[in-house]
Formats: C-alpha cells, sequence, structure tokens
C-alpha cells in the first residue's frame, strides 16, 4: 500500500515537547513515510527532539534551528534545507508566544511591545515562512498554521494572542490567493483546547478546559492526534481541492453560541 506522504519532504515547525501540537502531527507524517524535517527553537527543544525521534522510533528526519523572529534565521534555515533536500512538499507552522502578563485580565492593559510581540512570534512568523517555503515548493505544496477560536470571538484572557490569530487566519487568506498559482495550498487547523506548554500561558486555562467538555457537542477534548489527521489531509492528495480555509478540529465547540 503507498503511504500518503511517501517520498515527500515534509517541513514541521514548533516541537516544545511531546505535548506539542506539532508532535503528533510530525509521528502522523512519519507514520505515512514523510521524510520530516523538524525546525528547532532553542537547545531545550533540540534535546527533546532528539529524544523523542528515538523513542519513537522516527527513521527519516533532520534537524534545523531556527528562531522566527529574525528574518536572517529563516533565510538561514530554508537555504539549509535548499541545500540538502532541493525541494519540500508540506509545511506545519504551530508556533505561538505572548507575554503572560497579556493572557489575563483586560485587553486594554496590552502594552504595545507586548502586543508587536505576539504579532510578531504568532502571525508575521508565518508571513515570512511562507515566502521562503513556497520557494522551494516546486512541485506545489502545502502550508498549514494553527488558529485557534479566540481570533473570532472574545475568549476570556485569550486577549492578545486572540488579536494575532485573527491577523493569523487573515494572512492564510492572503498568501493562498498569493500561491495559488503554484497550487501551494494555505490553510489554518482551528484547535480546541489542548493541554501544552503555550496553552499554560494562558490564565484559566484549566476551567476553559472544563467548561468546553461541558458545552461542546462531542462533550469532551479534542485529541493531537485527530488534530494530526486534519492536518494529514490537508497536507496530502487528499486536500488538494482545499485553500484558504480555516477548519475547525474542536468537537463542534464552534458552533455555539452560548
Ligand atoms: P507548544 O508550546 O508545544 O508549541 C509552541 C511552539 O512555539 C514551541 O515549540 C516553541 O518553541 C515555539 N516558538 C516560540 N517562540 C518561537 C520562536 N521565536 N521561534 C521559533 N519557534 C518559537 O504549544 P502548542 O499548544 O502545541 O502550540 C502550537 C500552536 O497551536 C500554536 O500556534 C498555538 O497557538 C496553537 N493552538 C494551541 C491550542 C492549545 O490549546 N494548546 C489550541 C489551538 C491552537
Amino acid at each position: 500500500m503507498r503511504l500518503l506522504l511517501s517520498k515527500k519532504n515534509m517541513v514541521i515547525m514548533g516541537v516544545a515537547n511531546k505535548w506539542s501540537i506539532a508532535w503528533a502531527i510530525a509521528k502522523k507524517f512519519s507514520e505515512e513515510g514523510g521524510n520530516i524535517l523538524f525546525t528547532y527553537y532553542g537547545e531545550k527543544s533540540l534535546r527533546s527532539l532528539e529524544r523523542l525521534v528515538e523513542e519513537e522510533n522516527i527513521k527519516d528526519f533532520d534537524f534545523f534551528s531556527c528562531d522566527v523572529t529574525s528574518d536572517e534565521d529563516i533565510e538561514q534555515t530554508f537555504n539549509a534545507i535548499k541545500n540538502k533536500y532541493a525541494i519540500i512538499h508540506g509545511l506545519v507552522h504551530s508556533i505561538a508566544h505572548a507575554n503572560k502578563d497579556d493572557l489575563k485580565g483586560k485587553y486594554y492593559e496590552t502594552s504595545r511591545e507586548g502586543y508587536l510581540m505576539a504579532q510578531n512570534i504568532s502571525a508575521y512568523s508565518f508571513v515570512a515562512v511562507s515566502k521562503y517555503a513556497s520557494a522551494l515548493m516546486l512541485e506545489g505544496g502545502a502550508l498549514t498554521t494553527l488558529s485557534y477560536l479566540g481570533g473570532e470571538r472574545v475568549v476570556l484572557n485569550y486577549n492578545v494572542m486572540g488579536v494575532a490569530k485573527a491577523a493569523l487566519e487573515s494572512s492564510v487568506r492572503y498568501l493562498a490567493h498569493d500561491l495559488g498559482e503554484q497550487q501551494i495550498r494555505v490553510n489554518a487547523i482551528s484547535a480546541g483546547p489542548v493541554k501544552t506548554l503555550a496553552a499554560k500561558g494562558v490564565s484559566g486555562f484549566s476551567d476553559l478546559a472544563s467548561g468546553f467538555i461541558e458545552k461542546a457537542p462531542l462533550k469532551r477534548l479534542v485529541t493531537t492526534e485527530e488534530i494530526a489527521n486534519t492536518a494529514l489531509f490537508l497536507n496530502s492528495n487528499l486536500g488538494t481541492g482545499i485553500t484558504g480555509e480555516v477548519i475547525h478540529v474542536d468537537c463542534g465547540f464552534f458552533i455555539l453560541g452560548y
């Protein structure tokens, strides 16, 4: 049986540890035959990744350092990927960051610095990465990012990150328009709450998660495997008709009006 990503070079950005959404996606892509090109941020993430690929017996992989706040770093990362692999077929951007102090209280208290940092790391980085990644998608491809409902609606304490996700989702549409002619598809997965390092930064996350279970049509949290399955669909031949889309993988929570 032919696997969905066999002989495909798939860039995965944003594994910090085994709870990272990006890690579930990397495992799924690897199971489907993909060669996983991890980009990591900092030595701690690299050490985690080295351990994880060994534990999970991932066969085809490579590591590249990339700090998405630096254009130079992004350019160097994709040059290094180009020199080694010449072509890529898909990329998952699973990166976000904001000051902890900006993820609680009143949104109007957000500092200029905090606002710009959240936008820089969580939204602009996808734009910058898309420029260099798309240049390596010589046979077309898929760019996928991770979003959250807080970009569409007010979610308590999500504040500055909600505004960054709104910019990210809008960027998905503009990038899809830019890159469509090259058969490069750009989409976002709007995931339900998952207990990860990034989620821990949002004040009251545990209450949010329990309220979610109570209200969501499926009465449970989404699993990272379910998010990974959707990423696989979007990054394989199963999703070739879809671009500019934000797919909710959140047990149906997004339909609620109460
Ligand atoms: P995570 O903490 O595991 O992943 C966040 C990643 O961002 C980390 O790997 C971190 O190293 C990386 N990062 C931060 N600053 C960076 C920089 N300057 N350069 C490069 N990388 C940097 O958490 P996660 O929950 O897996 O988050 C992944 C994505 O999923 C984020 O965009 C997040 O907003 C989104 N998301 C998360 C949830 C959730 O509930 N966990 C829900 C919906 C969407």
